[in-house]
């Protein structure tokens, strides 16, 4: 039975993806070697990062002045090198779920942190508006797809300091105005690679301003004098990342992501709001393209393990929704088909008829 995987992360890759990285694995361009067991720093190694950094510029329309890092630690470790880095005396967050507090977490290591708004109160249901951005702060950062709550910024936000985002499960599936920001980060596993690389996007002069010690390896300084190479690298997950971008370039970009992206989500959501089983768990607005949250109607409650059996039985892979949400969740990322979303659309429409 063919198999549609819906999984928040790691997740779903383009089959070319998969397969062209398992071909170097075995025979690192016709050299004999896998790409696993040749150095960082060979001449057959550095055209691999040379060319992902330049799709990445090609494909964001990266501006002068910014550099792309390749790094270890997920998005996660992100969250402290960002106030490292940039905290000089006080930053601002937008609270808008789990991701966004454990970022938040990190930067009160550093120095005073405004949470500038909050969807807490409503289990981040919505992405708070109407707020004001604090001038005295070094940097506002954002969290722009919520992948457990299912709400996304899809646009980029005028602020009146420095920005920054965490772009981990969004990247790539839009067009985004990069001046913008200060910096861009995203752990590769939703929409960019298999796990274990970090993507950074960082503009260069924004660097340098922090008064403190930064331990070598935490400095993005580093990192950025040395083309990603100060240490060894995570070489095969960078290879996917080239082969995803590759196929990326070939699909038309990020403008046709978009329209996928939009595709799919109006299948889903469309199916979501008609069926009399499931609602929608977030505000229609802020509703994520990405990460597509539902529960069944409270009266139907009792059905939620029968139907996540149901469409298991059919193929439908990592559905079952995070804990602190419940119900569902089906992760579109870029490679997510239309067949993808119409097969659970489907299950959908079947289980209602049966119920
Ligand atoms: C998955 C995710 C993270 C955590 O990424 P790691 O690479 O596991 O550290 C952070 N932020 C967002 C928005 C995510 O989706």
């Amino acid at each position: 039975m063919k198999k549609f995987n819906f999984n928040a992360g790691p997740s779903i890759l383009p089959r070319e993806v998969i397969e062209n990285t398992a071909k170097q694995i075995l025979d690192f361009n016709g050299t004999g070697l896998s790409l696993a067991e040749i150095s960082h720093r060979s001449k057959d190694f550095q055209p691999v990062v040379d060319e992902a950094e330049s799709l990445i510029k090609d494909i964001l329309n990266i501006p002068e002045g910014y550099s792309v890092l390749f790094l270890g630690g997920g998005a996660s470790l992100e969250f402290c090198m960002i106030p490292y880095n940039f905290l000089i005396k006080k930053a601002a967050y937008l609270n808008t779920g789990t991701w966004a507090k454990k970022a938040m977490k990190e930067a009160k290591l550093f120095g005073d942190v405004v949470e500038v708004a909050s969807s807490a109160d409503s289990n981040y249901t919505f992405i708070p508006k109407g707020w004001e951005c604090p001038t005295d702060v070094d940097y506002l950062h954002i969290t722009t797809n919520n992948t457990i709550y299912g709400t996304e910024i899809r646009e980029d936000l005028d602020v009146p300091v420095s920005l920054i985002a965490d772009m981990s499960s969004d990247i790539f599936s839009r067009p985004v105005d990069v001046s913008k920001y200060d910096c861009i980060y995203a752990g590769a596993q939703k929409n960019l690679a298999m796990a274990g690389v970090t993507l950074i996007i960082v503009k260069n002069d924004a660097l340098g301003k922090a008064p403190r010690q930064i331990p070598t390896m935490l400095d993005y300084r580093t990192h950025v004098e040395k083309g990603s190479m100060f240490n060894t690298p995570p070489v095969v997950p960078i290879y996917s990342a080239l082969e995803t971008l590759r196929w990326l370039k070939a699909h038309g970009g990020v403008e046709a992501m978009d329209k996928l992206a939009k595709q799919r989500a109006e299948i889903l959501y469309d199916e979501i709001d008609r069926n009399k089983l499931f609602r929608g768990t977030v505000e229609t607005a802020d509703r994520s393209l990405m990460n597509i949250c539902f529960v069944m109607q409270p009266e139907y409650a009792e059905l939620e393990k029968p139907f996540l059996e149901f469409a298991t039985s059919k193929g439908m892979v990592g559905i079952k929704g995070h804990r602190s949400v419940g119900g569902f969740r089906a992760s579109c990322y870029n490679a997510q088909t239309i067949e993808g979303v119409n097969a659970l659309v489907a299950c959908m429409k079947e289980f209602e008829t049966n119920h």
